[in-house]
């Protein structure tokens, strides 16, 4: 088993990712319904990260503002939901890339800032250029194509070091 130390972490965005762009809005009372992520979209997460042990899943998406940690684990399949292991902390000072420094503050506290980790974001603008991140189509949600990218970076994280 080579390299199942290292822990190698994924931090996801909801809107955009796992529920795509033209069904935003379409619950009624947003305070009581918790949205439905497209089923389709968490297949093809799921099918990547149960192959990876090592992968820690930490969410980065207003939903955290909104939702207790439980209800969006929630949301997902157990396969998935096991490996959520919490959310980024909200910033006190405004931030240019915001949900990036949120990552790294993240990494900070959890003392992992040597552990490789992506992004997958529908908005590429949240994170610097030279950062690795999976972004999707909001349209389109997490597809085939994001799938076949985050595989890539967890194949490639996974037989570094
Ligand atoms: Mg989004």
């Amino acid at each position: 088993m080579k390299n199942s130390h290292t822990d190698m972490y994924i931090f996801l965005d909801i809107d955009g990712v796992f529920i795509k762009e033209d069904k935003l809005g379409e619950q009624t009372s947003l305070d009581e319904d918790v949205p439905t992520i497209d089923a389709a979209c968490v297949e093809h997460f799921a099918d990547i990260v149960t192959q990876y042990e090592q992968v820690k899943i930490v969410i980065s998406s207003s939903w955290q503002e909104a939702f207790d940690l439980s209800i969006i684990k929630s949301r997902f399949p157990d396969s998935v939901s096991c490996k959520i292991e919490g959310v980024t902390p909200i910033l006190t000072e405004p931030a240019e890339f915001f949900r990036h420094q949120e990552v790294l503050d993240y990494l900070a506290m959890t003392q992992a800032t040597d552990q490789p980790w992506v992004a997958i974001d529908d908005i590429a603008e949240h994170y610097p250029p030279d950062v690795p991140i999976v972004v999707t189509n909001p349209y389109e949600g997490f597809d085939r194509i994001a799938a076949l990218r985050l595989h890539n970076f967890l194949k490639a994280a996974s037989t570094k070091n």
